[in-house]
């Protein structure tokens, strides 16, 4: 079965919360409660419903609402399967929907609550959502409505809630509360088959955390190059939902561990000085920084560039020949500085076409070769930092289709960049490592939890 884990903060204020907290206790129904969601029928119905949640398209052209509450993990003692004792279904309204209608689709086999939330003034207002919104209710193995949750309308961060939930005489009750906005922590694997992006669509992750896992690992990943089929990853990221489920949007990169052609790579986020402080920085989980002196990978990889070898350009690696990395890339693509330094050239150069050197610290430097154009402004003596988009891939000079040349200079002498021995950036200060193990630990907790295997497998 597909693996989808949501899991929410279980100090949350509504009622399908409460009608959990007050009947599972221990960590084993919380787990339970966890397969509820993914197990059965009913859940592959609401996976299909989330699939369809819009995404915000992207978390930095948003403000980001942080909420400080620390993420707990379910307990992972139990392992026995129960027979589920009540189902959660979430479905969108549709054109011409009834209460009956809707009721019909979330499970609810249940007459006396159609009849309930026909008449109740402030249940009927569930009769002015708009086709698309949201509903969510969880029913017991008979069909009894148990609760019903929607979302009204939403004034960011709030959202109003509509309420039905069953109080503990056997009546219905709706109320409305406006409730904020919460920030889950989502945990997804993923196999690649075709591209990358394939594989992400495939696994409901946003394009906004594939970037970010992207430029995390381009320092270790020639994206362009080394992806295989049966190449797979695990992601824990976070993300800003509503009480009903709806995603506003996707947050930051959490974790990942990514197998590339059989080698392991794995990161985390850590924040030192706690999420108000947005300082954090990934590392491996050892403490080592992940922040690379020279990216190995110093085009954009987007959607577009997704797939194996890109078969219809040639590749070109290194060698005595070919003094640099050719990088297949669509016309247009990002060409991006490997590593902070100043421009010591941007002009025409024969045979390389529109070509930028940049001059870093110390013996190296970069040239990028055939761009279509240069980054506007862009000019000798300019500063730029590691990941800045300097020019665009073309085909000017000597090239036979849109690819960048990239070379890397050391003492002025090309060398390979996929070989070469460069700097790394500053591991964990020491006095923040125990601080920084128990992150660790947890973050593989979550990471075995999202490739389905056991804790003690995780490293
Ligand atoms: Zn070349």
């Amino acid at each position: 079965m597909r693996k989808f884990w949501s899991l929410d903060q279980p100090e949350g204020k509504h009622p399908g919360r409460r009608l959990f907290a007050g009947r599972a206790t221990t960590a084993a129904d919380r787990l339970h409660r966890i397969r509820l969601i993914v197990g059965g029928v009913a859940a592959l119905a609401a996976v299909a419903a989330f699939g369809v949640a819009p995404f915000a398209p992207d978390i930095a052209d948003q403000p980001v609402t942080r909420v400080t509450q620390a993420v707990t993990l379910p307990e992972l003692a139990a392992h026995e399967e129960a027979a589920p004792t009540s189902y959660i279904q979430e479905v969108r309204v549709a054109k011409g929907d009834t209460i009956a209608s809707l009721m019909e689709r979330l499970g609810v086999q249940d007459p006396a609550a159609v009849a309930f939330t026909g008449r109740d003034a402030v249940a009927r207002e569930l009769l002015k959502l708009r086709p698309g919104k949201t509903v969510s209710a969880s029913t017991d193995d008979e069909g009894e409505l148990l609760w019903l949750r929607a979302m009204l309308s939403a004034d960011e961060p709030n959202a109003r809630m509509l309420f039905i939930e069953r109080r503990d005489d056997g009546t219905l009750q709706a109320r409305q509360v406006v409730e904020a906005y919460e920030r889950r922590v989502v945990m997804r694997n993923a196999t690649i088959q075709s591209s990358l992006f394939a594989a992400a669509d495939a696994a409901q992750i946003p394009d906004a955390i594939t970037q970010q896992m992207v430029d995390l690992l381009s320092g270790d990943i020639d994206f362009y190059n080394d992806l295989r089929r049966g190449d797979s990853f695990e992601v824990v990221y976070e993300q800003l939902a509503l009480p009903t489920g709806e995603v506003v949007r996707s947050g930051q990169l959490l974790a990942i561990r990514f197998i590339n052609a059989g080698r392991k790579h794995q990161a985390l986020w850590f924040d030192a000085d706690g999420p108000e402080g947005h300082k954090g920085a990934f590392y491996a989980f050892d403490g080592r920084s992940l922040k690379k002196a020279f990216l190995k990978t110093p085009v954009e990889f987007t959607r577009i560039s997704s797939g194996f070898g890109n078969r219809n350009h040639p590749i070109f690696g290194y060698s005595h020949r070919h003094t640099g990395i050719d990088f297949a890339a669509p016309h247009g693509t990002g060409v991006r500085a490997a590593s902070d330094g100043t421009v010591e050239f941007a002009g025409w150069q024969r045979g390389y076409g529109n070509t930028v050197i940049i001059r870093h610290a110390g013996v190296h430097s970069t040239l990028y070769a055939h761009l279509s154009g240069f980054q506007r402004g862009l000019r000798k003596g300019q500063r730029v930092t590691q990941g800045d988009i300097i020019g665009f891939v073309g085909s000017t000079g000597n090239s036979t289709g849109p690819h960048l040349h990239y070379e890397l200079h050391v003492n002025g002498a090309p060398v390979n960049p996929q070989t070469a021995i460069l700097p790394d950036a500053q591991p964990i200060a020491a006095n923040l490592m125990p601080a920084f193990r128990a992150h660790a630990g947890e973050m593989g907790r979550r990471l075995a939890l999202a490739g389905g295997r056991e804790y003690a497998q995780a490293e």
